[in-house]
């Protein structure tokens, strides 16, 4: 197989059947049947590969595996049915009552919902730190830290950290160092590379990117998937095949779609950078992002999602919004269409005032997913929007 992802994420596919099919078959099936008494055991217990039961495996969960693993410099991996269903089994998996989780204090609304209310129950502690304060983190490391976890860029402040540096940290501790590392997907970012012991996607985003299908993957080492294998073939978050099937023929466009949701979404950043109506434009491959170093040096490109904040808070950012004719009004991200949200008023609406502006949200802040209809009508759109 050839080193490129663009080839890796079109030509790894799953072993035919005596049909030959050149596009991969939809295997609808829950269980799979033996030869015989003896290949049932044998399967049973682990002398043999093969499919038993798709709440283990399936030809297209393991396609889609096999496949995300490649793109991504992992040894391993385990998909789910969807992305908070891989950070509950990657959490569940690793941590025992007593430990603690040190994590980004920037994290999707699930995972702090996991961590305040969830794990919490089951005696696991959890500390936030911010992702631009690097010089932070190794002192808020406790005897009991287990596991740290990274949202970069993070939602919807898109604030950048050193992986390689929390990699770093995190070897020297012996803790497990977990990435979400959704929006950048593997095209534009590979923390196992970069140290990271895992790497967490909601496969909701862009590796579907068409806003059909839920579905989530950890990748790791073969020694860490074998603890998630362990958790996940119980406790039953399997993803559908149907889905894996769907995620799996999408990865083949990732590559040209990333490039162009960059491509868009740095011309948009770009151009409001400039506009006097905007406060603050937030975007990773913008020589005035405050970590624009450490994104040059980990991600390829940008990615497709730029938070702004308009002049006039809340007031501005609704009035903003409602200009808004072809951006869908929505809570989803990474779409070919693009997407506004005002997360003050939805995603982050449980936080407090204060606990947004930590995490870089204002009442004017609006996060722009940027799709890929035409430049030219996304700008325009925009424009329109402002002067309203
Ligand atoms: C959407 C998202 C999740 C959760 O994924 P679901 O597929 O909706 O469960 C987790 N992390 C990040 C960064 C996300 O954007």
């Amino acid at each position: 197989m050839s080193e490129n992802f663009e080839t890796i994420a079109i030509r790894l596919q799953a072993e035919r059947s005596a049909f030959k099919e050149h596009s991969v078959p939809l295997y609808l099936t829950s269980s799979y049947k033996f030869d015989d008494a003896e290949e049932m055991r044998a399967l049973f217990a682990n002398e043999k590969e093969g499919n038993v039961y798709s709440r283990y495996a399936n030809p297209n969960t393991t396609e889609l595996i096999d496949k995300m693993a490649a793109l991504e410099g992992a040894e391993a991996g385990w998909v789910t049915a969807t992305g908070m269903a891989a950070i509950f089994t990657t959490f569940g998996a690793f941590l025992k009552s007593g430990d603690h989780v040190l994590s980004s204090r920037s994290v999707f609304g699930s995972t702090h919902q996991l961590l305040t209310n969830v794990f919490s129950k089951w005696g696991i502690t959890y500390s936030y730190a911010n992702l631009d304060q690097p010089e932070v983190w190794e002192g808020l490391i406790q005897s009991n830290t287990k596991l740290i976890f990274i949202e970069t860029p993070s939602n919807p402040g898109i604030d950048i950290i050193d992986l390689a540096f929390i990699a770093q940290i995190a070897k020297k501790h012996g803790v497990l160092f977990v990435v979400d590392n959704c929006f950048a997907t593997p095209y534009l970012q590979q923390p196992i590379k970069l140290g990271a012991d895992i790497s967490i996607h909601s496969a909701t985003k862009y590796i579907d990117g068409q806003g059909r299908t839920l579905g989530g993957v950890i990748l790791g080492s073969k020694v860490n998937m074998l603890e998630i294998e362990a958790f996940a073939r119980h406790s039953g978050p399997a993803m559908s095949p149907f889905n894996a099937w769907i995620l799996s023929k999408s990865l083949e466009t990732l590559a040209v779609r990333m490039d162009r949701h960059c491509e868009n979404a740095l011309k948009v950043a770009e151009y409001l950078e400039k506009h006097p109506k905007i406060k603050l434009v937030k975007y990773p491959f913008l020589a005035s992002h405050p970590q624009y170093a450490i994104a040059k040096k980990q991600m390829k490109q940008g990615g497709g999602i730029v938070t702004i904040v308009v002049n006039g808070g809340v007031e501005g950012a609704r009035k903003f919004m409602d200009g808004l004719k072809m951006f869908s009004i929505s809570a989803n991200l990474a779409d070919t269409r693009s997407i506004a949200t005002h997360p003050a008023t939805s995603t982050h609406s449980k936080l407090t005032e204060e606990q947004r502006l930590e995490v870089g949200i204002e009442q004017g802040s609006i996060r722009l997913s940027i799709g890929l209809e035409h430049i030219d009508d996304i700008l325009k759109d925009i424009e329109d929007a402002l002067n309203a």
